[in-house]
């Protein structure tokens, strides 16, 4: 894998903008005789630009650099074909550098235009909501389909601890969710090692949990917007971005939580539904899966060897049916996805539960690093998430739908997996219902 190019500085703060100012006047240089001409695009909604954008410009003007602003109205912004033809459209050769004033979907269009333009771009963070900032690849929606692309980092993240202050309590709530879910995601990534061949990178999964374990200790803080919190949650979120991009996957922080979270957003997309912010459902997807780790946690060795020998090898053509009952029109591409399980024959699957059994132990202790249920759902609440699925504003339908059917967005083994083998998902899924 070749190295990626992560950002040089990260800057999270007060007074980031002068700080942002002074970075842009060293990296540009201006030809002789004074005048810079064209320097800087900045990239906004009308929501950033008010916030924080139009004092960049401002800040960026009083440094001598010429800034021009391109700002979309639309109320609800898509990293789409649109956005980046919007952008590329009146690209202009002379602005080297282009300034992404925003959150997710801002920094993921500027992410996606500037590095097919082989532009450098800075990320001005506007409020602390998911932990994209500092990724490589870019979450873009193509023929209405969500599709992970490659991407660019950015050289330098600004984040104004006052400003994130200011930023949409949900805003906030959601990246505290994008956060709480990485002992579960660390914990699946270990799952993934020990059953089903991937490799895990001990540092870079240390360093995902640390960084969750500081906002679970910043929570209050964090629920209340104060700049302090809001500085951790907002270090802690590139942070895991950056153990994204060393790693070259997404295992660090994503595991059965964000397959929820995936599944309802395809669903919203599909249907030309407003978004819901992707930490909050996130924030219930981990909700979810704690309980299934709090299944495996009071788990016995000779209860798992029980169920793992009443459980059998799923029908192909079963799976295949609930497969196309949940995912319609994109049924194809999640049964080519899920190749690896579907073909899964009578040896391996009895060879697989020998390798649960025989990791027991192990898989306990995966179990104990993830907070319990009743923890998880306290400190969603302290930071202010939702943690009734229906407060989303999704339909009980789809929400029974996604906890059966969000596994199979990836062939990945998580404790999702781990939980249908064991027959413990349709005990939570019967608490729940
Ligand atoms: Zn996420």
């Amino acid at each position: 894998m070749i190295a990626p190019i992560l950002p040089e500085v990260i800057d999270i703060g007060p007074g980031a903008l002068k700080r942002l100012a002074a970075f842009c006047t060293a990296r540009i240089d201006r030809p002789q005789g004074g005048s810079s001409g064209a320097a800087i695009r900045l990239v906004a909604d009308a929501r950033t630009w008010a916030a924080l954008g139009s004092e960049a410009a401002d800040a960026l003007r009083a440094a001598g650099l010429a800034v021009r602003p391109t700002i979309f109205e639309e109320p609800y912004l898509a990293a789409d074909a649109r956005s980046v033809l919007r952008l590329l459209i009146d690209d202009d050769p002379r602005e080297r550098i282009y300034l992404a004033v925003g959150s997710g979907t801002i920094t993921d269009i500027v992410r996606f235009a500037c590095h097919r333009t082989g532009r450098d771009f800075i990320s001005l963070a506007t409020a602390p909501s998911v932990d994209a900032y500092s990724s490589v690849v870019a979450p873009m929606v193509a023929e209405g389909q969500k599709v992970t692309v490659p991407a660019k980092a950015p050289i330098a993240v600004f984040a104004d601890t006052e400003e994130l202050a200011r930023s949409p309590r949900p805003m906030i709530a959601a990246g505290f969710g994008d956060m709480l879910c990485k002992f579960s995601a660390v914990a699946d990534w270990r799952l993934g090692a020990l059953l089903w061949g991937e490799s895990l990178d001990e540092a870079i999964a240390r360093r995902s949990v640390e960084a969750a374990r500081s906002c679970v200790e910043a929570a209050s803080a964090i629920g209340a917007a104060k700049p302090e919190g809001l500085a951790t949650l907002m270090a802690a979120l590139v942070e895991s971005g950056l153990c994204m991009a060393e790693a070259g996957h997404s295992r660090p922080a994503s595991g059965a939580e964000h397959h929820y979270s995936h599944f309802w957003e395809m669903r919203l997309l599909a249907e030309g539904r407003p978004p819901i912010l992707h930490g909050l459902k996130v924030g219930i997807g981990t909700l979810e899966t704690a309980r299934l780790w709090d299944g495996v946690r009071s788990m016995t060795e000779a209860e798992a060897a029980s169920r793992l020998g009443r459980s059998r090898l799923p029908e192909r053509a079963a799976e295949e049916r609930r497969i196309r009952a949940a995912y319609g029109s994109g049924a194809a591409e999640v049964i080519a996805g899920h190749e690896r399980f579907l073909a899964m024959g009578e040896s391996e699957r009895e060879a697989l539960k020998k390798n649960i059994l025989a990791g027991w132990k192990e898989i306990r202790a995966f179990a104990e690093s993830v907070p319990s249920a009743e923890e998880t759902r306290r400190l969603l609440a302290l930071a202010g998430c939702p943690t009734e699925p229906r407060r989303l504003g999704l339909s009980r339908r789809e929400i029974a739908l996604g906890l059966k059917s969000a596994h199979y967005v990836r062939s990945r083994f998580t404790i999702k997996k781990l939980a249908l083998m064991l027959g413990l998902d349709r005990e939570v899924l019967a608490l729940i219902r």
